[in-house]
C-alpha cells in the first residue's frame, strides 16, 4: 500500500488530503479556507491566516486517516498555478516535512490535480474536461503525453465573473450558500434579456470582462437584476459549453467531466449532460464535494506523479505562480489509483 499526504495552498484555501492506493483510498481531508469580509482575497493576508493554520491542518490529517508521518511514504503540494505568498507557505510546509521526515517530495500542477481528482471519482478513463473556477476556465484534453489546451477565457475566469458580479451588485459575500451561488438565486424568476449581453467566442477561446461590463451596465440603467443575472449566467455557461463541444467532436472522445468550483452549478451540469448526450458521450462531473480546492486532490495526483516516479528534491522545489497545465507531463495516464 502507498500512501501520500498532499498539501494544497494556491488560492483561499489551505488543504490536506492523505489518501492510499486502496479502499478506502481517501483517508483524510482537511480544509482551513481564507474568507474576506468584504471584497476580493488579498494574498498576503491570505498567507498569515495559511502559516497559522498550517500546523494544526497537518496534525488533524493525520489524525483523521490514524496514520503517522513516518507511514506517510510521499508529500506532495501544488507548486502552482496560483498567488505566490499562498504558494509559499505550502512549499515550505511540504519542503520542511520532506526534509525532516526523509520523504520523497512530488510537485503538483493545480490544475492537472482538479481534473486527476474528477477523473479518480467519477471513473472515466479519458475525458474532454471543463475546468471551471475562480481563477480558471479551461478546455482540456489529454493528447500525447499532456493535457492540451483546446480553449480558455482570454480575459477573467468564469466563477471570477459570477462572483464580481455578484459582489458589484451588492448580493455577495458570500457567494455560495446551499450549494447555490448567489447569482443563481438572484435569477429565479428572471427572463432572457435578448442580445443586452455579448455572447463571446472567439475561434475556440472565451472571454467574460465583456458580459461583466455589460451586466453592470444594464443594472445601472435599472434593469431587474433577476433578468440581468438570469441573462448573464445563460451567456457564459452556453459559451463554455459550446467550446467543450467543438473539443469532444475534435477528438472524438466519448467521455466529459465538469471540475473546479464552478463544476458545483446546477444550470451548468444540466447544460454540460445534454450537450455530452447529444454526441452520445458520457457525462460525469466531479462530485461536489471535490469541485472546489482540496487537499485531496493534490495527494490523489501526488500519489499517481509518485509511482510513475515523479519527485523533486526539495531544494529545487520552486513555486511557479503561472505553471500552465500543457507545460506538464503526465505519465501516469490513463490509470488512477483505482485501476
Ligand atoms: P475554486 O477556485 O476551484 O476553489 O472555486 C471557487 C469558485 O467556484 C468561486 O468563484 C465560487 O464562486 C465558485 N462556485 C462555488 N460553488 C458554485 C456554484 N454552486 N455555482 C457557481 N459557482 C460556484
Ligand atoms: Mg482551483
Amino acid at each position: 500500500m502507498t500512501t501520500v499526504l498532499g498539501i494544497e495552498s494556491t488560492a483561499h484555501t489551505f488543504g490536506v488530503g492523505i489518501v492510499s492506493d486502496e479502499e478506502p483510498f481517501i483517508l483524510a481531508d482537511v480544509r482551513r479556507k481564507y474568507e474576506p469580509k468584504t471584497g476580493g482575497i488579498l494574498p498576503r493576508e491570505v498567507a498569515a491566516f495559511f502559516s497559522s493554520v498550517a500546523g494544526e491542518a497537518v496534525r488533524e490529517a493525520l489524525r483523521e486517516a490514524g496514520v503517522s508521518m513516518e507511514e506517510v511514504d510521499a508529500v506532495a503540494v501544488a507548486l502552482g498555478p496560483g498567488m505566490g505568498p499562498a504558494l509559499r507557505v505550502g512549499a515550505t510546509v511540504a519542503r520542511a516535512i520532506a526534509a525532516h521526515y526523509g520523504k520523497p517530495l512530488v510537485p503538483v500542477n493545480h490544475a492537472v490535480a482538479h481534473i486527476e481528482v474528477a477523473r479518480f471519482l467519477t471513473g472515466l478513463r479519458d475525458p474532454v474536461a471543463l475546468y471551471v473556477a475562480g481563477g480558471n476556465t479551461t478546455v482540456v484534453s489529454f493528447v500525447e503525453g499532456r493535457y492540451r489546451v483546446f480553449g480558455e477565457t482570454l480575459d477573467i475566469a468564469l466563477g471570477n465573473l459570477l462572483d464580481t458580479f455578484a459582489r458589484e451588485v451588492g448580493i455577495a459575500p458570500p457567494y455560495v450558500r446551499g450549494g447555490r451561488h448567489a447569482v443563481d438565486w438572484c435569477a429565479e424568476g428572471g427572463d432572457f434579456l435578448d442580445g443586452e449581453i455579448p455572447y463571446v467566442v472567439k475561434g475556440q477561446d472565451v472571454s467574460f470582462s465583456g458580459i461583466l461590463t455589460a451586466a453592470l451596465r444594464l443594472v445601472k440603467r435599472g434593469a431587474r437584476l433577476s433578468d440581468v443575472c438570469y441573462t448573464l449566467r445563460e451567456v457564459a455557461f452556453s459559451s463554455v459549453v459550446e467550446v467543450t463541444e467543438r473539443c469532444l467532436v475534435h477528438t472524438g472522445k466519448r467521455e466529459v467531466t465538469l471540475t473546479g468550483g464552478v463544476a458545483a452549478n446546477e444550470l451548468l451540469n444540466y447544460k454540460m449532460r445534454v450537450m455530452s448526450s447529444l454526441h452520445e458521450a458520457r457525462y460525469e462531473p466531479v462530485p461536489a464535494r471535490y469541485s472546489g480546492d482540496n487537499g485531496v486532490m493534490i495527494a490523489v495526483t501526488g500519489l499517481m506523479a509518485y509511482k510513475a516516479g515523479v519527485t523533486v528534491e526539495p531544494r529545487r522545489a520552486f513555486i511557479r505562480q503561472r505553471w500552465r497545465i500543457d507545460q506538464v507531463d503526465v505519465p501516469w495516464y490513463p490509470s488512477t489509483p483505482k485501476g
